[in-house]
């Protein structure tokens, strides 16, 4: 552990983290976060860009949790159709909770989910993020996944990780397992 009294803890600024790379472990490396710092009684809050059809093991687990909060793009929708105005609203819906809640300051880390998809499909403006980000109360952590991270958001994150894929068992036709890949 370091040396707490070195550098007085509650004086440390919240921290953005990006994850990104096309490597597997993005999500669950913000998943580790939220794991660590829930058993420290810190706040947490995810927010999963993605249809929210299916119920991932991370979902299923975080709806026994107290002191996090979880929210799923698109929940209560049905996803059949591929309406892409639909999607887009979703993920506008999604966003909004997503500000609110890191504006708020209520939490202390949210993490925004495969949120770089949604912005690369040009349903949230990048914009709208890196204003969000800046305007943040300073204690609280953001973490952004998924492939691709937009430059501006790379820009003024404090940590950015980039998973490099050496192997994965896809390759080899190994399909995706419960509870390794959702
Ligand atoms: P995880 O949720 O397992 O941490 P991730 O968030 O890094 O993965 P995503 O791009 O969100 O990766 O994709 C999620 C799904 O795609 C997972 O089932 C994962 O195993 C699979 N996947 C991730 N990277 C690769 C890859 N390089 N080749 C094949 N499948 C991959
Ligand atoms: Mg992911």
């Amino acid at each position: 552990m370091p040396d707490e009294s070195a550098m007085r803890r509650r004086d440390l600024p919240g921290l953005v983290i990006v994850y990104t790379g096309k490597g597997k472990g993005k999500t669950t490396a913000a998943l580790g976060l939220a794991f660590r710092a829930l058993g420290s009684n810190r706040k947490v809050a995810i927010v999963q860009f993605i249809k929210g059809k299916w119920k991932t093991g991370e979902r299923k687990f975080a709806e026994t949790l107290p002191g996090l909060t979880f929210l799923v793009m698109g929940e209560g929708f049905t996803w059949d159709s591929d309406d892409l105005s639909r999607d887009k609203l979703a993920a506008e819906k999604a966003w909004a909770a997503s500000e609110q809640m890191i504006l708020a300051g209520d939490h202390d880390i949210v993490i925004l989910d495969e949120i770089t998809y949604a912005i690369n499909y040009g349903f949230i403006p990048v914009e709208r993020v890196t204003q969000t980000l800046m305007a943040r109360p300073e204690k609280v952590h953001v973490v952004v996944t998924g492939r691709d991270a937009p430059e501006e958001v790379v820009e003024l994150a404090d940590l950015v990780t980039e998973m490099t894929p050496v192997r994965h068992p896809y390759d080899r036709g190994v399909p995706a397992q419960l509870g390794i890949d959702f």
